[in-house]
């Protein structure tokens, strides 16, 4: 008997995933550097399906049909490359490798143009959906070349999630697409993380509605346009008693947000495409912020804040929701403006509609909206050039935007911070504004540094003489 696919790396992403794909037919080899974890998932769940049992890369690569299929699930960073180089000599032109971590994409794109030199397929996937996901059904998020997906999709898509029957899994594009789309994926659950914990905040700080209350809200919330896996958690989550002390659990775990790297990744690629992405930004900065806890515990004391007494319109907890889904869409649009300008920079033909189609169910992102903003997409000559342009949101956004606004100004004033919620408002208003500041940034450009500019009412690159008369004369485009 041979296997259609092989696993290397059984720690709980890998083990699931060998798990999902022996329950729905496919007889898998596994592997995992130390044996231990091999027996163990063999003891456990044996039963689950096929499998076969390897203890060395060379046992694993012998025991696949051909073409191979490798899946390697090892931590992110060096170890896969470490892998990549000890399995490639024992494969064959045509082999496919796969890297179901969260890599890098820039990773990914070396990874790829190393290994298609050796004629072998490799293959970055995006997998979102957690340990459970893995498991019962992830939003998967493939890349490579067009070829290794007809191999492998087939497989991809049998164990994803499926939304209405519809796998969440599609080819997004050649070699690192996949592992930038579950990066831009994962930026964009931080700001919506970041903005839950804005109304959160405001609620509790604002209102003084204690946690079992706003469970009872938010659960609300998520029967209407917010409706999404991370709305649900949290009302499960603020209704959560301590059991040790009978408190809220909010109240008993540190205040200080740990990150493993995505966020990060998804500003510093935006910063690179010049790509406006601050809701995101943000959350990952308060994400920061709330771990300088020394910093914090000093600032309490010594930083003066004079907040307002400000009386709250009985609308306070709509306009928070208004606010909340207002936020949301902001980081969407920014999210997904990322993607067209990685399209561009990467020479990607990124699906927009069917990438939300695949985060529409199996991922931590999977909400109602996603449906919504397929839909924004799917008609070629309609797509729009920003996702708050499309009719549907244009519409559902400008009905939030005096809720939004309230709720940013009560903030400010009592001294509640929401950096998601006001940099989203301030991008909103800097995307609707005729005329920007950036006008008078060209002109101290151009005076320190002669970078020149453009004019409003003629064609042609200017420089103004600053140091002499001031005279303008048409500047050699340098572009
Ligand atoms: P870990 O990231 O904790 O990695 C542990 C696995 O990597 C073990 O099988 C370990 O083998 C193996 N490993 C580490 N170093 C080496 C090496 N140098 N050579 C060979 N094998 C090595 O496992 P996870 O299952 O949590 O995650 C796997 C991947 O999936 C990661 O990229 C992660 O970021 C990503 N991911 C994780 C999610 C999650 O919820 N955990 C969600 C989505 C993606 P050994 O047992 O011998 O130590």
């Amino acid at each position: 008997m041979s296997a259609q696919i092989g696993v290397t790396g059984l720690a709980v992403m890998g083990a699931n995933l060998a798990r999902n794909l022996a329950r729905n037919g496919y007889t898998v080899a596994l592997h995992n550097r130390s044996i231990e974890k091999t027996d163990s998932l063999l003891e456990k769940h044996g039963a689950d399906g096929e499998f076969i049992r390897t203890e060395s890369l060379q046992e694993l690569v012998d025991s696949l049909e051909k073409p191979r299929r490798v899946l390697i699930m090892v931590k992110a960073g060096k170890p896969v490359d470490s892998v990549i180089d000890q399995l490639t000599p024992l494969l064959e032109p045509g082999d496919i490798v796969i890297d179901g971590g969260n890599s890098h994409y820039e990773d990914t794109r070396r990874r790829e143009a190393a290994l298609s030199k050796q004629d072998l397929h490799f293959v970055g996937v995006g997998v979102s959906g957690g340990e459970e996901g893995a498991l019962l059904g992830p939003s998967i998020m493939p890349g490579g070349s067009r070829e290794s997906y007809d191999s492998l999709g087939p497989m991809l898509e049998k164990i994803s999630a499926k939304y209405n029957g519809e796998p969440c899994c599609r080819w997004i594009g050649t070699d690192g697409a996949g592992h930038f789309v579950k990066m831009v994926h994962n930026g964009i659950e931080y700001a919506d993380m970041q903005v839950i914990g804005e109304a959160f905040d405001l609620l509790r700080s604002g209102a003084g509605i204690e946690p079992a209350e706003q469970a009872k809200i938010f659960s609300d919330w998520n029967s209407g346009t917010l409706s999404s896996f991370l709305i649900e958690i949290t009302a499960e989550v603020l209704g959560h008693t301590d059991e040790r002390t009978g408190k809220p659990f909010v109240d008993v775990v540190v205040d200080a947000a740990g990150q493993k790297g995505t966020g990060r990744w998804t500003v510093v690629s935006a910063l690179e495409l010049g790509s406006p992405t601050s809701g995101i930004a943000e959350s990952v900065f308060a994400r920061a912020l709330s771990s300088q806890k020394d910093q914090r515990v000093l600032a309490q004391d010594l930083l003066q804040g004079h907040e307002d007494t400000v009386e709250l319109p009985d609308t306070f907890v709509e306009d928070v929701r208004l606010a909340l889904y207002a936020s949301k869409l902001v980081s969407y649009a920014q999210g997904i403006d990322m993607l067209t300008s990685a399209a561009k920079e990467y020479g990607w033909e990124l699906k927009l509609d069917e990438i939300a189609s695949l985060w529409r169910a199996g991922c931590i992102i999977r909400a109602e909206l996603l449906d919504d903003i397929m839909k924004a997409y799917a008609v070629a000559d309609e797509r729009p050039a920003n996702l708050l342009l499309a009719p549907a949101f244009t519409e559902a956004i400008a009905g939030a935007v005096p809720a939004w606004r309230r709720v940013v100004a009560t903030a400010v004033q009592l001294g509640i911070p929401v950096p998601v919620f006001s940099a989203s408002l301030a991008y909103y208003d800097g995307l609707r504004r005729t005329r920007l500041p950036a006008a008078l940034t060209q002109g101290l450009r151009d005076l320190f540094g002669a970078h020149t500019y453009n004019r409003v009412d003629t064609e042609g690159t200017f420089h103004t003489l600053w140091g002499e008369d001031k005279s303008e004369i048409e500047a050699v485009d340098t572009h």
